[in-house]
């Protein structure tokens, strides 16, 4: 449910409704644009009084919320969520590139392709350290080791990292990572995705491998509704009959998204097209659908990677999807 607040209306009035609210068992949002002051409630309205409240001095209009998804709703808060990771901005017009390789291999890799990577433009250090692969035998990170050399290509490259989290018993390991990446395979693990509410950590939601717009929505929303607002939406592609790309890039998904939601979307072509020669024209794509960002694997060696060698662009071709994604900026924003 929205109650529309009316102009002029001073802060003491708006608090001592909120705390009316509160006291009904209800979370009480607050969206102050520059015409607009938007109460977002949340919790069991279906006792709220519409009439009384909609009669309140202070109260333009009151209206429900169809959708499920409450805090993610644009309806909720319509100006774009801008998240600052650790002064890195995305959204609201502030677009941000991560890159990096698949896995955090060994130190002389990280670093290498993170100065590469940075010289080039991107402003985000991904690195896998805990990697959820499809094979028990295969490479599975360097874990806690390599959480320890992202921390070293931050401090030599002042790029804030993201990595992904699979298990929340890991987050004490996990304080010095700017962005935390909840990956496609854990989107819909509950447990997970509660305990990172109740952080202030900005978290990168990549979209399940079969679900649905509203299923991703969703599980934004159990992070929001612990608390934790700082969360951008990463479209990775999704599974269908298709077999000459990994997965099927959802480019809709980015409009969509946008008009559904505040949140930041961000789109991962490597991980959604399997192929590297398909990165650039997706992310080109990408950026000029509205995206607010790029994931984008980056290795020294794709042929020598532990991991998703077949996707990783070289740090020459990382450059050149720079350069050519700068000027689809250019022409979007005009
Ligand atoms: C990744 O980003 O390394 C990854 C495993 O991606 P996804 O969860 O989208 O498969
Ligand atoms: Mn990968």
């Amino acid at each position: 449910m929205i109650a529309i607040i009316k102009q002029g209306v001073t802060d003491a009035q708006i608090e001592n409704l909120t705390h009316w609210l509160e006291s009904q068992n209800l979370s009480v949002h607050l969206s102050k644009g520059e015409y607009t002051t938007i109460m977002g409630l949340v919790g069991d309205t279906s006792a709220v009084d519409i009439e009384l409240l909609e009669n309140l001095e202070i109260v333009e209009k009151v209206k429900r919320i169809s959708e499920p998804f409450k805090s993610a709703n644009r309806k909720f808060h319509p100006n774009d969520t801008i998240v600052d990771v650790s002064g890195v901005k995305i959204g609201g017009g502030n677009f941000a590139v991560i890159a990096g390789p698949c896995s955090v291999e060994s130190e002389e890799q990280i670093i290498e392709v993170a100065k590469r990577v940075k010289e080039s433009g991107g402003t985000l250090l991904r690195g896998g350290a805990f990697k959820p692969r499809t094979s028990p035998y295969d490479f599975q990170g360097l874990q806690a080791d390599g959480l320890e050399l992202l921390k070293i290509a931050k401090q030599e490259t002042g790029m804030p990292i993201v990595t992904e989290i699979m298990n929340a018993n890991h987050l004490s390991l996990f304080e010095d990572v700017d962005l935390i990446q909840v990956g496609a395979r854990n989107m819909q693990n509950f447990e997970l995705l509660k305990e990172l509410g109740k952080t202030n950590k900005p978290i990168l939601l990549k979209r399940g491998l079969a679900n649905t717009m509203k299923e991703w929505l969703m599980s934004a929303e159990y992070i929001m509704a612990g608390g934790n607002e700082n969360i951008i939406l990463c479209e990775r592609g999704i599974r269908t009959f298709e077999t000459y790309t990994r997965n099927t890039l959802d480019l809709s998904a980015v409009p969509m998204l946008k008009e559904l939601s505040h949140l930041p979307v961000v789109v991962d072509p490597s991980h959604a097209c399997g192929v590297s020669k398909l990165v650039k024209p997706m992310a080109m794509s990408a950026v000029a659908c509205g995206a607010d960002g790029l994931m984008i694997e980056v290795h020294n060696n794709p042929k020598k990677a532990l991991c998703d060698g077949a996707q990783s662009l070289t740090p020459d071709e990382f450059d050149d999807v720079m350069r050519r994604v700068t000027k689809i900026m250019e022409v979007v924003k005009e």
